[in-house]
């Protein structure tokens, strides 16, 4: 179980990134100053912090002294798109930055990339009778192995990354194909129709209206 520490005292946006990276499979503890984000990290254990930059009192580059040698991974939130900042930030020892306001899907893949750096990512993912070893790239369903092609499981994982979330066509053609979207939606839906024949997950991919899709994962 990766868990991660939310350091944001908006609530709206603190509220958001729970819900978002709990829907990602994520365990979230959110809290609002420095000095409890300080309690939180010496009470538990955590895979990543994402840490917002204006904090009241103590601010998140002092927090970010505090917590460089437990050697943690961090993420500064920060509405400040200032150079100087990202590099302050960068220096003091985090390991990525995002800034206000930003997409789900960016914020979960920079997620991702800073735990897979540290090798906390779970190389097992399962849903149902399917399991994704992602460090092997083998996927199988009942047991039995699934033959995807390399875009199919890039958009497996995509889903994945993503779950219970819609995820626009757009979206999902930039993040699989790796191009600008140009209406190309006759090819994500192919792909997704592939998807869903080759995993049985006709009814847990749900085609949105006028969206895209979303993978549908509940109690699992
Ligand atoms: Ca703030």
């Amino acid at each position: 179980m990766i868990r991660i520490l939310v350091v944001e005292d908006e609530k709206p946006i603190s509220d958001l990134l729970d819900m978002s990276l709990t829907s990602a499979g994520y365990t979230c503890d959110c809290v609002f100053t420095g000095i409890e984000a300080a309690d939180a990290v010496n009470s538990r254990r955590y895979d990543l912090i994402l840490l917002d930059v204006m904090l009241p009192g103590i601010d998140g580059f002092e927090l970010m002294e505090y917590l460089a040698p437990m050697e943690i991974p961090v993420i500064f939130i920060t509405a400040r798109s200032a150079v100087k900042d990202r590099i302050k930030g960068l220096k003091l020892g985090a390991d990525d930055y995002i800034t206000k306001p930003f997409e789900i899907a960016e914020l979960l893949a920079r997620v991702e990339t800073v735990l897979r750096r540290y090798h906390k990512t779970e190389s097992r993912i399962t849903v149902g009778d399917v399991v994704v070893d992602t460090q092997s790239r083998v996927v199988t369903r009942g047991g039995e192995p699934v033959q995807l092609t390399a875009k199919e499981y890039n958009l497996l994982i995509l889903f994945l990354q993503n779950k219970n979330i819609a995820l626009f066509r757009e979206t999902i053609y930039e993040r699989v194909w790796e191009n600008d979207y140009m209406g190309d939606s006759r090819t994500v839906d192919l792909h997704v129709q592939r998807l869903r024949k080759k995993l049985g997950w006709q009814e847990r991919i749900a085609a949105v209206y006028k969206v895209g899709y979303r993978l549908e994962v509940h109690d699992e």
